[in-house]
């Protein structure tokens, strides 16, 4: 941890991040506060099969409500903890949660869902990251197959040395594997026949952008010809309108998520919504 902090001790301001240097400093002591205060939860955003409608899984997405700040969005607490080291103790406890959701909700007899847990880059710096998700696994009594780790391409690229065989193990386990975000990476394709990846959820400012705009839907249909010809799965983020769905269940994309169906819910909430939900 304190090589990480060393590495990145200097780099007080990021224009990417959004934060000044007061404003990254308040960041860091209100996550450590968080972390012992168990201010974090986890909300799910379920995923459709496009064809049926029916759920198939649920992205665990995490949320922070600060007593003082209010919601705080994973988009500018996530870049400064992966920053400052503190994104491993909050990836742990998104494992473990998640783990222990997907456990509750078996037991109380819910259609099987896969639930979708964000991995950053960062975590598999230390090799933790296959440890907890054992743990977890075993601790939970859970089948490998309930869970998905969702990764990034810039993982795939820049230390697939270490992350293959890493993934390897995880997928003969029997975790389902996909690649977040797709398109805003790297797009070196040639790493996707190495990968024990099972699916691509296309990044949703393509999907957002498809109906107005021709090459952007040119995009889309490319990674779902591509993915196909891959053998992979596709997954459509940011699905807003029925619009959207029609094209996309075109184009053959299996599966979504957006505000169509549901944003992310609290765990109970979700519950209600699976148990109130008919597909149109
Ligand atoms: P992501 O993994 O790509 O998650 C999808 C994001 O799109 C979520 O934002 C979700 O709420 C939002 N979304 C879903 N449907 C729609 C839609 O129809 N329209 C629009 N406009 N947005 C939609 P959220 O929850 O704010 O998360 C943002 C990012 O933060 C995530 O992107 C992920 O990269 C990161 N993140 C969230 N939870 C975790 C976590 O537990 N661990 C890590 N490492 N990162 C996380
Ligand atoms: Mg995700
Ligand atoms: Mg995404
Ligand atoms: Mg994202």
């Amino acid at each position: 941890q304190a090589k990480e902090r060393g590495r990145n001790g200097f780099q007080f301001y990021d224009p990417q991040m959004n934060t000044n240097v007061v404003e990254h400093l308040h960041l860091i002591s209100g996550i450590r506060t968080a972390l012992q205060k168990d201010e974090f939860k986890l909300y799910y955003q379920p995923q459709f099969d496009l064809k049926s409608e029916r759920i198939i899984g649920a992205e665990a997405l995490i949320r922070w409500k600060n007593p003082e700040l209010g919601m705080i969005p994973p988009n500018k607490f996530i870049p400064v903890a992966e920053r400052s080291g503190q994104i491993h103790e909050i990836g742990a406890w998104v494992i473990d949660e998640a783990c222990r959701q997907a456990r509750e909700w078996m037991d109380a007899g819910l259609p099987p869902i896969v639930v979708g847990v964000n991995l950053s880059p960062i975590q598999f710096r230390r090799d933790n990251v296959e440890r907890d998700v054992m743990n977890a696994l075993e601790h939970y009594n859970l089948p490998p197959s309930a869970i998905e780790l969702e990764l990034t391409e810039s993982l795939l690229i820049v230390e697939s040395d270490q992350i293959s065989p890493l993934l390897k193990r995880l997928r003969n386990l029997g975790v389902h594997l996909s690649i977040d975000d797709f398109g805003t990476g790297y797009s070196n394709l040639g790493y996707l026949s190495r990968f024990e990846v099972e699916r691509l959820k296309i990044d949703q400012s393509f999907i957002r952008r498809m109906l107005e705009n021709k090459n952007d839907e040119g995009i889309v249909r490319a990674i779902i010809e591509m993915a196909h010809s891959l053998g992979l799965e596709v997954v459509a983020e940011g699905v807003e309108t029925a619009e959207m769905l029609v094209h996309l269940k075109g184009l053959g994309c299996e599966f979504g998520q957006g505000y169509l169906w549901s944003p992310a819910l609290p765990a109970a909430e979700f519950v209600e919504f699976i148990r109130t939900y008919q597909p149109k």
